[in-house]
């Protein structure tokens, strides 16, 4: 039962043959006996029965229950949960519990959705391995040495281990993406205003985006469907109706104009991924696609500018964590060297509580963005990436004059050996080589499940559409799902 997609559930229970209270005491129980993959960093098992039960009742009752009904879904740990522990994957954050539900959240309720616990991510969803959590890594569950990506590693490990149908995650530079192709499974970000930020801890506020982990594409759009939206508490939140993404998955898009994009298969790729998605190509030419090379020259810039770009607007977002208000407060912040006695008590306190409660990946971040903004320096800096971005988008929109969806890999390399990248920031960076340049443009991105390696670890494909276009991203993916079974593989988790 585990192993079930959320649309099986929903039919089960809805044909009486399960109840959600039996779903998730199933899924708990394997979440005890596959603790060694640190996939939550909170599960509430009582909190969980409770609105299990309540769904449960309710739907004996014949009361009406929205589209998520009893199905459980796991919270990538940068959203608020009203009263419930929200970490960040951060020592800052250790106690905080939020006195309100993100947007995100309070539609997954209305849905009738179980919130099934708070999963692992690298701190403030900077990195691509889940390493850089104050709480351990997160276990790849394909291979118990490799991470799982990041920075929503645990909720992508979380569906790949089957501990819960569906997650949320968030990408900024392909955190959804990236670990949902090193995991096997199916992640989509939004179009930047599809889905509301309210809630969402900042990161990188003009990238960060809130989408669905699923094991195949009618459980991501009927996620996609629950949480998007416009919202009076996000004013970068849309209007864009919001199509019914479940109902039209299985019409194939009128014309399939796939276009290759030449620079995502340079240097640095590994070649069972490139064989892997050469082998997805042939699948559409046989599905009667149209296949063309298609070029986005200024890719090249797109981790560059990204560095600049994200560290800048953390700096600014997380200067709110100074131990005043909310977030670890040190103990002690007498002066310790020579001069620091100078130093306003106030101005001590904060620079020691920022010292213990960020990891060193979040210190660079900040320290870099900070200098990138500062006076002098601006211009070279921050101004040029943000050129680079206008220059990134321009290559899409062109790029989308001539087809419908652009197609790659998504990560260069299958899943990484834990330890394998913490020591060189720079190879890390790289992982989300073809994943930024959506963010920096705001368009959305699909990876689905599109092959093994020899070592049996998952390989993703990469789509890219239009603005607002998730619903051709997902009927052109689903055209791949229903001549494949790729995404019905399971990883061998022993628990
Ligand atoms: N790996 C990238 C980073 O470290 C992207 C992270 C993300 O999408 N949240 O910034």
């Amino acid at each position: 039962m585990s192993q079930d997609t959320a649309v099986a559930l929903l039919a089960r229970m809805k044909a009486g043959e399960t109840t959600s209270e039996e779903i998730v005491s199933a899924l708990l129980d394997r979440a005890e006996k596959t603790r060694r993959l640190n996939v939550f960093v909170h599960l509430d098992g009582d909190h969980i029965r409770a609105q299990a039960r309540e769904v449960d009742r309710r739907r004996k009752a014949g009361e009406p229950l929205g589209p998520l009904a009893g199905v459980p879904v796991a919270i990538k740990d940068v959203l608020c949960v009203d009263g419930e522990p929200t970490t960040c994957g951060s020592r800052m954050l250790r106690t905080f519990r939020p006195p309100y539900d993100a947007t995100a959240i309070s539609r997954l309720r209305a849905a009738g959705a179980i919130l099934f616990g708070k999963t692992n991510m690298d701190e403030f969803a900077m990195g691509s391995s889940t390493e850089n959590s104050a709480y351990g890594p997160t276990l790849n569950p394909w291979d118990e040495a490799r991470v799982p990506g990041g920075s929503s590693g645990g909720s992508a490990a979380a569906v790949a281990a089957s501990l819960a149908p569906l997650a949320l995650g968030t990408d900024t530079g392909g955190s959804i993406r990236q670990p949902a192709a090193v995991c096997g499974i199916v992640g989509l970000k939004p179009t930047y205003g599809r889905v509301s930020r309210y809630g969402l801890i900042a990161f990188a506020s003009s990238l960060d985006q809130i989408g669905p982990f699923a094991h195949d594409l009618a459980d991501t759009a009927l996620l996609l469907g629950v949480i998007s939206g416009r919202d009076p508490n996000d004013s970068t939140s849309v209007e864009t109706p919001v199509p019914d993404y479940a109902a039209t998955l299985d019409t194939p898009p009128e014309k399939l104009r796939i276009g290759i994009v030449r620079e995502f298969f340079g240097e640095g790729l590994d070649p069972e991924v490139a064989a892997a998605v050469q082998e997805a190509v042939k699948v559409y030419e046989k599905a009667g696609a149209t296949i063309k090379e298609v070029s986005l020259p200024h890719s090249k810039y797109g981790v560059p500018a990204y560095y600049i770009v994200a560290p800048a607007e953390c700096s600014s977002n997380l200067a709110r964590y100074d131990g005043t208000t909310y977030g670890h407060r040190a103990e002690d912040w007498s002066p310790k060297f020579p001069g620091e006695d100078q130093i306003a008590p106030l101005v001590r306190m904060m620079m020691v509580s920022r010292s213990e409660g960020f990891g060193a990946e979040v210190k660079r971040r900040i320290m870099l963005g900070t200098f990138a903004l500062s006076a002098g320096y601006a211009d070279q800096y921050y101004n040029k990436a943000l050129q680079v971005r206008r220059k990134i988008r321009g290559d899409f929109d062109a790029a989308f004059r001539e087809v419908d969806v652009l197609l790659g890999p998504t990560s260069p390399t299958p899943a990484f050996r834990l330890g394998e990248r913490t020591a060189n920031p720079l190879a890390m960076y790289l992982s989300d080589i073809y994943t930024i340049t959506a963010n920096l443009a705001g368009i959305p991105g699909i990876s689905i499940p599109c092959g093994l390696t020899k070592a049996n670890l998952p390989i993703g494909l990469q789509l890219l559409a239009a603005p607002f276009a998730e619903d051709t991203l997902l009927r052109t993916a689903r055209v791949f799902e229903r001549a494949t079974d790729w995404h019905t593989r399971r990883p061998g988790v022993q628990g």
